[in-house]
């Protein structure tokens, strides 16, 4: 049996007569297989282009309910699925809130593949890290793939973080906290929610709450940011869950000069924090990102001892080189179609 791999519709494993999209941009036919890792836009279908057909997913109810969110159409989440060819099967990726990877094995040869989708394999808050496997074939995202982003542990940072907007509050300061809607805002709010009762967030972020909450997910009640800021509290400081966004960037000047807050990033990004805090309008960073940094990816790649690695999305390039260094079979994906066989 031929398997190939390809960097089309992001990720497909082709088999003789159908195929496997991995995180698709489209649902392009009826007899393809489907698994999606986690809700945020770069590993779902582009908006607004709805299949004629309803599509069956391998994901997590999270995904299958953040995707009715944003996609605007619902799909059906299965567990996993087996097909003559393969079997697939998800496994926690400690990205997001129930996000997963995908373990995918070949019947013929035995071949185990893993699709990372995003990856951390840190243990913070809520969220368990991804247990490294023993596996044939790796696809490994390389987000952080360069030896410039490694970061501190999560609770080193958190730490930190807490103190900053502690001290903030006690003098009097709002604090906005600016994490992406999906993953970072429900981390911050669970981290951070406590150090003081009044709480907002802004519109999307309030909505993504109300589904992490229905979704099982124990949050720190927040009420919907006022629509006028001039409507906020006055006399007592407060915190604000807001996601970031160049178009927000105007607002967030405006509440800043209005209320006398301070402005409070948290990303990988931060590691260059000089430009980070231009670029984020923040006052203060801490690295805590949703992804592994380089050091960890080096670590999973090595713990997994696959016979072959393709490395995808980010820093593909570099980690692939990196990779190569320390004596694994590795090659970013990008570079074209592979033959899964070719390998062994
Ligand atoms: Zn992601």
């Amino acid at each position: 049996m031929l398997v190939q791999i390809f960097s089309k519709n992001r990720i497909t494993l082709q088999f003789p007569g159908a195929n496997l999209h991995l995180d698709p941009k489209l649902f392009n036919s009826k007899e393809d297989q489907f698994f999606i890792s986690h809700a945020h836009y770069d590993h779902l279908p582009t908006k607004g282009k709805k299949p004629p057909f309803v599509p069956k997913v391998v994901c997590s109810k999270a995904t299958a309910k953040l995707f009715n969110k944003r996609i605007r159409y619902e799909i059906t989440p299965l567990e996993a699925f087996e097909t003559e060819q393969f079997s697939l099967k998800t496994i926690p990726s400690g990205h997001t809130f129930d996000s997963t990877a995908a373990e995918i094995n070949l019947k013929e040869n035995g071949l185990k593949v893993l699709y990372t989708g995003d990856i951390n394999i840190e243990d913070r808050a809520y969220l368990q890290g991804f247990r490294p496997k023993k596996c044939d074939v790796l696809l490994l995202e390389a987000t952080w793939g360069h030896k410039e982003y490694s970061f501190p542990p999560f609770m080193e940072q958190v730490e930190q973080a807490t103190n900053y907007i502690q001290t903030q509050l006690d003098h009097n300061h709002p604090v906005i906290l600016l994490g992406y809607a999906i993953g970072k805002a429900q981390l911050l709010n669970y981290c951070f929610g406590q150090l003081i009762d009044l709480r907002f967030s802004s519109k999307i972020v309030w909505e993504m709450e109300q589904i992490h909450k229905e979704l099982g997910l124990s949050l720190h009640p927040t009420k919907k940011l006022p629509t006028v800021i001039d409507d906020l509290p006055k006399t007592s400081p407060w915190l604000l869950f807001q996601a970031p966004s160049p178009y927000n960037s105007n607002f967030i000047q405006k509440l800043k000069k209005k209320t006398n807050c301070r402005v409070v990033g948290f990303s990988g990004w931060a590691k260059d924090l000089e430009s980070f805090k231009h670029r984020s309008g923040a006052d203060a960073a801490f690295m805590i990102s949703d992804h592994s940094d380089y050091n960890k990816l080096l670590e999973l790649a090595k713990a997994c001892s696959p016979e072959k690695i393709f490395t995808i999305f980010g820093n593909a390039k570099k980690l692939a080189k990196d990779l190569q260094k320390e004596g694994l079979n590795a090659l970013p994906l990008s570079s074209g179609q592979a033959t899964l066989e070719n390998y062994f």
